[in-house]
């Protein structure tokens, strides 16, 4: 019986952008079918090394029939199949993440107007409806049932049942479309056009993908010479591809680009990699891996149902599609894969997780990778500028989440804005280099935005003396400082901590006479701010502004606050949550503290204190904590500068309060 569905919304969208396809790379849709064909021979292959009675080998094949006269090309395979359920799924839906990110790329691409992203890219199946007016897939699974599949492409399918002539495999139809005056879709009915496809494409798939190809031969006299003008057609079954895997090709015969045809193949992607490694290792350990590194971040890559890993092999053979012990996790953004002549084969995927030779692979990827990474720092620092934008909070969790053992591998990869450095990113090494002889330690400050720090109070010593600091606007910088403690022996400080050790005697002393002298004014503001404040003491930090807020020893208020956001954290009492320990420092040069110390009214200089510690927090990127307490302090002083008169405003209302006297 021929039943009729739906496609689901998202794959009618992408089938609309198929078929109206305004991309001029449509031969690729041969190569996607291809590369289905493989994958699916690849399952079969695997299932049959474990039950055999059930999944006998067979002599594996991807076979291309050419028909002329119904405008058709048909990929065979004789792979793992599929059944009706398989075919609503797998065709009537989007299964695969790279189409789902394609299609959005593609809307975010149409919606700026800016198109020129989209150049290569695979998107499997539904490639077929580019040159195509109809597709029918048949397929069958082992021990099931044949199923026809068919579609124009539109809003619909159908799917019926139908004998299948073999055990197990598929054949997907491609009925190419009418030729047009720029679009010439025959060419693909051209057997040399197809060869040179496949060569381009496909090489190195591991199954031979045949082809009948016809010619015209001369008719031959019985002695064997040519008879003139009378030929009668040959037909020679062909292999078209090489069946050499890329990573067996000699290191030497592999150039970038065909690096980058492999993955754009392999990974569905329609961008280039942004860095591309093909490592050969012979000795105590042998294996050859192909790794890359997406231009783009994995549309999910951030979702905790992302599945990092790389392809295993064994001996050629595909074992897995997503091994997991290969890739650290601070790199999972990797793609690619690994074949190794060591693993035996009757293995289960449990042990070989679990043996010493996968670690020890994983391992050597992971230093070859940040080598290349170190290499393209040095050597080619736009680029690697692009890939710390996309991954480089990756390279920071590393060295997070191992508590610092990874400092010395990861710590010369780090980039960071700093107050001198403009628009650009600098490494610690280029801060180091740039140092002042005098200076100690490497400067940094923390907040929520890069703006925010350029213009924290405290930063006006460093700009007035040329000093570099770096600017943490992540939240997981300061944890990273903290976890590495220092670079090549010079120790992170925080500029917004609270320290007088630099201090020459003259210049504490100053600070400790001031101190003694206006003690009662010290006292009143601190008075102002209970558990707000630790302590409020004089700055020697401060040029232009009158106050700033540091921390002692401890939490930032920058990590005070990443804190909070913590789920764990987000809902503790406040009594429990992890806290800074907060000076309010009060620059004694600035003219607004010279005025504020005459005041004599002890009430009056507490109101004066809360409105500077809001000021500072203001200042350093933060709200206010009160904001009524504040606009009353604010409107009180008001009233007292145009009035003379220090008379107190009403209390302003909240909303809540005006609708109770309402009410
Ligand atoms: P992808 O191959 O990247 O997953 P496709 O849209 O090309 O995405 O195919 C969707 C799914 O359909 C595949 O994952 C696979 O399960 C199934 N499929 C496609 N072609 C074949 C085939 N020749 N044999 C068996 N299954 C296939």
């Amino acid at each position: 019986m021929k039943e009729e569905k739906q496609f689901e919304t998202e794959s009618r969208q992408l089938l609309d952008l198929m078929i109206n396809s305004i991309y001029s790379n449509k031969e690729i849709f041969l190569r996607e079918l291809i590369s289905n064909a493989s994958d699916a021979i690849d399952k079969y292959k695997f299932l049959s090394l474990s039950d055999t009675a059930k999944y006998p080998s067979k002599d594996y094949l991807i076979r291309i029939n050419v028909n002329k006269d119904e405008r058709s090309i048909e990929i065979v395979d004789n792979g793992i199949g599929m059944s009706k359920t398989d075919m609503e799924k797998n065709l009537g839906t989007i299964a695969k993440s790279g189409s789902k990110d394609f299609l959005k790329k593609y809307k975010e691409a149409k919606d700026s107007k800016d198109l020129s992203i989209i150049g290569q890219f695979g998107v499997g199946f539904y490639s077929a409806f580019m040159v195509a007016s109809k597709v029918e897939v048949r397929s069958k699974p082992t021990g099931g049932k044949g199923t026809l599949f068919t579609s124009t492409g539109k809003d619909t399918y159908t799917v019926e049942d139908i004998d299948y002539p073999v055990d197990s495999g598929t054949s997907v139809k491609v009925f190419l479309k009418k030729d047009t005056d720029d679009e010439k879709y025959s060419d693909f009915l051209n057997e040399f056009k197809i060869e040179e496809l496949v060569k381009k494409y496909s090489d190195y798939i591991r199954y031979p993908i045949k082809m009948v190809e016809k010619h015209q031969e001369n008719d031959k006299d019985k002695d064997g010479k040519d008879i003139p003008n009378k030929t009668h057609e040959v037909k020679e079954d062909k292999t078209l591809n090489s069946m050499i895997p890329l990573w067996k090709k000699p290191k030497a015969e592999v150039d970038e680009k065909a690096m980058n045809e492999f993955y754009k193949n392999k990974f569905d992607d329609y961008e280039d990699p942004l860095m591309s490694l093909y490592i050969k290792v012979e000795g105590t350990i042998s294996y050859s891996a192909l790794v890359y590194i997406p231009s783009h971040a994995p549309y999910n890559l951030y979702s905790e149902n992302y599945e990092k890993g790389l392809a295993l092999y064994s001996k050629g053979i595909f074992i897995q599609d997503k091994c997991k012990d290969l890739v650290p996790d601070y790199l999972k953004f990797l793609k690619g894969l690994v074949d190794s002549e060591d693993f035996p084969l009757n293995i289960s995927r449990e042990m070989l997780q679990k043996s010493p030779l996968m670690d020890k692979i994983a391992k050597n990827i992971e230093s070859k990778v940040l080598e290349k990474l170190k290499d393209m720092m040095k050597n080619d620092p736009t680029r690697y500028d692009k890939f710390f934008t996309v991954y480089g909070d990756y390279l920071k969790y590393g060295i997070y989440s191992s508590y610092g053992m990874k400092k010395e591998s990861l710590q010369d990869l780090l980039l960071y804005p700093s107050l001198n450095s403009g628009d650009k990113k600098i490494s610690l090494k280029d801060y180091e280099e740039k140092m002042k002889p005098e200076q100690k330690d490497i400067y940094y400050a923390s907040g929520k935005t890069l703006d925010e720090i350029r213009m924290l109070p405290q930063m006006e010593k460093y700009r007035k003396n040329g000093l570099d600091v770096l600017l943490l606007a992540d939240d997981i910088d300061e944890f990273v400082l903290m976890m590495m403690h220092d670079y090549d022996k010079k120790e992170f400080k925080n500029i917004t901590a609270e320290d007088k050790e630099d201090l020459s005697k003259e210049e504490k002393d100053k600070l400790d006479s001031l101190t003694a002298l206006y003690k009662r004014f010290l006292d009143d503001v601190k008075e102002a701010l209970p558990g707000k404040v630790d302590a409020v003491e004089f700055s020697d930090k401060l040029v232009d502004s009158p106050v700033c807020i540091t921390t002692k020893e401890g939490l930032s208020l920058n990590m005070e606050h990443v804190l909070e956001k913590q789920p764990g954290v987000k809902n503790e009492p406040d009594s429990e949550k992890p806290k800074a320990i907060k000076v309010l420092e009060i620059n004694p040069d600035h003219e607004l503290f010279k005025t504020l110390a005459k005041v004599t009214d002890d009430k009056e200089i507490r109101k004066y204190g809360s409105l500077l510690y809001d000021e500072a927090l203001l200042l350093e990127g933060y709200e206010v904590e009160d904001k009524k307490a504040f606009v009353k302090n604010l409107n009180d002083l008001m009233m007292v500068s145009a009035t003379g008169k220090p008379e107190e405003a009403k209390p302003t209302e909240t909303k809540a309060e005006t609708e109770e006297k309402k009410a």
